[in-house]
């Protein structure tokens, strides 16, 4: 009976004597697992394990050998080495065994044990590791490229945004920026104002000093602007030689102040082939405004009237309607 369940078992059933070295029993041939033909003869009749064992792996199976010398019979123990292939090469084996005899001291004398070749199974783990180990670098690696090209569109979309003289914001970003304020400032019901800033008589100093004397003056008017507002308030270069600022949360009296800021600032501004004036238009934003196209046209109504009012100097919007009124 015993005979025919090891025949018909899948593993190799064995049992492995220490005082040789050798397999005392084995239901298939472990020469044969190790690919040498049956027709040899018995190659590894005079091999003992220490022979055949991987060097890497014998302190391994030494221990493990050792171990049985603690533990009571029955008790079965796993380990796993390589076996040297007939074909050159190693095969991996898991082997469970367990004390079949023992001498008058304990000491062990025979194991049985069962044997599995799971070479694939190794081959298969090494081949995941070093795929996820790759996958994990790739990976990486896209971040990498992720970051860089986030960097670069998010540069790409400043640059978009902004003016190349003056680094401002251009006319098209304060826009999208106005309806969003505007929209905000509805919601919340906060104040909102705008101040227009147009260089006076900008034609005469462009034809007196020059196109690039003028460029160097709108970058000064530009940091004047900008070292006059808050952080929270937006700076744009409206287009030419005109200006705007977007001031949130900021009322009537608050834009008012910003902006005679704003034209004394620049008029004291030093070191220029002439000295620069800008006239200045403030609106605040009133229920009045269906839009915020409608607030712009108050403080260009506004800055009109500073024009001829002789310039350098700053018109409220709210003035006007009182006038009008
Ligand atoms: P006003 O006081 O009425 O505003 O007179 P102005 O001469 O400033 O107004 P006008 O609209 O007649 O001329 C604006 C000038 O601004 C004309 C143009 O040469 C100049 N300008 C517009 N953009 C630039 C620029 O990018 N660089 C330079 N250097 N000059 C510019
Ligand atoms: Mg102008
Ligand atoms: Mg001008």
């Amino acid at each position: 009976f015993v005979e025919q369940v090891f025949r018909v078992a899948p593993h190799t059933v064995y049992v492995y004597d220490r005082t040789t070295g050798c397999y005392f029993y084995e239901n298939r041939s472990i020469a044969e697992l190790l690919g040498h033909a049956a027709h040899d003869g018995e190659p590894m009749a005079d091999a003992t394990l220490e022979d055949l064992i991987h060097p890497d792996d014998y302190e391994n199976v030494w221990h493990h050998l050792l171990e049985f010398e603690a533990v009571p019979d029955g008790t079965c123990l796993e380990v796993e080495y390589r076996l040297r292939h007939a074909a050159g090469g190693w095969r991996w084996f898991h082997a469970r065994e367990s004390v079949l005899h023992r001498d008058a001291t304990g000491e062990v004398l025979q194991v049985v044990g069962v044997l599995t070749d799971i070479t694939e199974r190794i081959e298969l783990d090494r081949l995941v590791r070093r795929q996820t180990a790759e996958l994990k670098r790739l990976t990486y690696q896209l971040e990498g490229q992720k970051e860089a090209l986030e960097e670069a569109n998010a540069r790409l979309a400043r640059l978009a945004e902004s003016d190349s003289l003056t680094g401002l914001r251009n006319h098209g970003a304060m826009q999208a920026r106005l309806d969003e304020e505007v929209a905000h400032a509805r919601r919340v019901g906060l104040p909102l104002s705008v101040i227009m800033v147009d260089v006076d008589h900008f034609k005469s100093f462009n034809d007196t000093w020059g196109h690039p004397a003028g460029d160097r003056v709108l970058k000064r008017v530009a940091e004047v602007l900008c070292d006059s507002a808050r952080d929270t308030d937006l700076v744009a270069r409206y287009g030419g030689e005109e200006f705007a600022l977007v001031l949130p949360a900021t009322d009537r009296g608050g834009a008012a102040v910003v902006a005679e800021r704003v034209r004394a600032a620049v008029a004291a501004i030093a070191g220029l082939e002439r000295r620069i004036t800008v006239s200045v238009g403030v609106a605040a934003l009133a229920p009045t405004h269906t839009e915020p196209a409608a607030l712009l046209a108050d403080a260009d109504a506004a800055l009109y009237a500073a024009k001829h009012g002789g310039r350098d100097r700053v018109v409220a919007a709210w003035t006007l309607d009182a006038t009008a009124a």
